[in-house]
């Protein structure tokens, strides 16, 4: 099955220049769905202890991944959406600043894999990773299912890691 094929492209939506890719299709498709959670678990190398799901629909494909692997899971949440004691980070979006928050690690460098849907500046994956490690928590992979290959340069992590990909779009 090629999953391209459940991704909807909208030109020129929230704003003139993005093209907004549109995830709907495949989850509303079982198949589409279960193959797209195969796929990003068969990227990763080494199980770690926790995933770690970016808000808000990183967490779609976190969550089922972290059910298969049977491990658990890790909120990182925008800013306001979680209770205190919580750790946070302010980053550049392409207009004015967002914020990331997560729960301190409890067992200091516990093993995460990042997760989010889609790759455009790299922006928002790189203060994920920057939280997470300012959190206690040690990034061993960061993984997307869409990777906007046309909108970004190579990105590296702070940490020297690349973000991986399940599928390639322009
Ligand atoms: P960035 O920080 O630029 O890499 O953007 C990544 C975040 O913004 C992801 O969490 C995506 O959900 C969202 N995003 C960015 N660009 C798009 C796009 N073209 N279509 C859908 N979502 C996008």
């Amino acid at each position: 099955m090629d999953l391209k094929n459940y991704i909807d492209s909208i030109e020129d939506w929230p704003q003139e220049g993005i093209n907004f890719k549109d995830i709907s299709p495949i989850l509303a498709n079982p198949e589409a769905y279960s193959e797209s959670i195969s796929g990003m678990c068969n990227l990763i190398n080494h199980k770690p202890e926790m995933i770690a799901g970016i808000d808000a629909r990183g967490f779609i494909f976190a969550s089922a991944i972290a059910e298969r692997l049977n491990i658990g899971m890790l909120l990182l949440r925008k800013g306001g959406k979680l209770p205190p004691p919580k750790i946070d980070i302010q980053y550049e979006l392409e207009y004015g600043l967002d914020q990331l928050e997560i729960k301190e690690a409890q067992t200091k460098g516990t093993e995460i894999i990042l997760i989010d849907d889609i790759l455009a500046t790299g922006g928002t994956m790189s203060a994920a990773c920057d939280l997470c490690i300012k959190a206690g928590y040690t990034v061993k992979q960061a993984l997307v299912f869409i990777d906007l290959v046309n909108v970004h340069e190579e990105i590296t992590l702070s940490n020297g890691i690349k973000v991986e990909s399940l599928i390639q779009l322009d």
